[in-house]
């Protein structure tokens, strides 16, 4: 599976090529095709298979750079996920000049506050200071067009499943939704079932 075959724009083969990713993955080769069609997937899949880049590929192809307003966020169990989630995305992003905003609690609010006054086309954090950003109206998600939980598993298990569902309430109904997890234990499948729509069942 080579990346040419998924009808990229030039900017994102290019930033593929030069992080050195030849060969799609089995989780990639699976999930990109499907994300470009703006279909919703349920991704059972584990770390280290390449899930970032399958939902971080399809979201900066389609992230329109002129439109200054977040287009994806990204909910991630922990900090430590939210930044490498945006260094990835970054990178994917870089020919295409899209930027990738991390939030996360513990860090000053004030600085993402001016952070995301800049131009912002994806936010990547936890789902508490998401939350906050998008209550106190520092985050606007009028525009957006792709939710991804990634490590849904985890992020329930750390007591997050009403900060999530706050969040998924205030979003656009017409997007697009992807859960990545390990496992799919039935707090996620019903958060899943409540939420999306007709997903597309992926296991690696
Ligand atoms: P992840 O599962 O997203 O944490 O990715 C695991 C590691 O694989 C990361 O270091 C990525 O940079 C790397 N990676 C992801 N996709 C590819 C690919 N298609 N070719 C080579 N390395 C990759």
């Amino acid at each position: 599976n080579k990346f040419t075959d998924f009808n990229l724009s030039e900017e994102i083969v290019k930033a593929l090529a030069s992080l050195r990713y030849e060969e799609a993955t089995e989780v990639q080769a699976k999930v990109i095709p499907s994300a470009l069609l703006k279909k919703d997937l349920v991704v059972k899949s584990q770390t280290g298979s390449g899930k970032t880049a399958s939902f971080g590929i399809p979201i900066c192809e389609l992230v329109k750079w002129e439109e200054n307003k977040p287009q994806a966020i990204i909910l991630t169990p922990t900090r430590e996920l939210a930044v490498q989630v945006q260094e990835d995305i970054s990178n994917i992003g870089r020919f295409k000049r899209i930027k990738a905003t991390a939030l996360y609690g513990k860090s000053p609010f004030a600085k993402q506050k001016l952070e995301l006054k800049q131009k912002t086309h994806v936010v990547v954090g936890t789902p508490g200071r998401v939350l906050d950003h998008i209550e106190k109206g520092t985050l606007h998600v009028d525009h957006l067009d792709f939710l991804v939980l990634d490590e849904a598993d985890e992020m329930l298990n750390m007591g997050f499943i009403e900060q999530v569902e706050a969040i998924i309430q205030k979003l656009p109904k017409d997007r697009v939704t992807l859960t990545f997890s390990a496992t799919l234990p039935e707090d996620v499948e019903n958060l899943c079932y409540k939420y999306m729509q007709k997903p597309t069942n992926i296991e690696i």
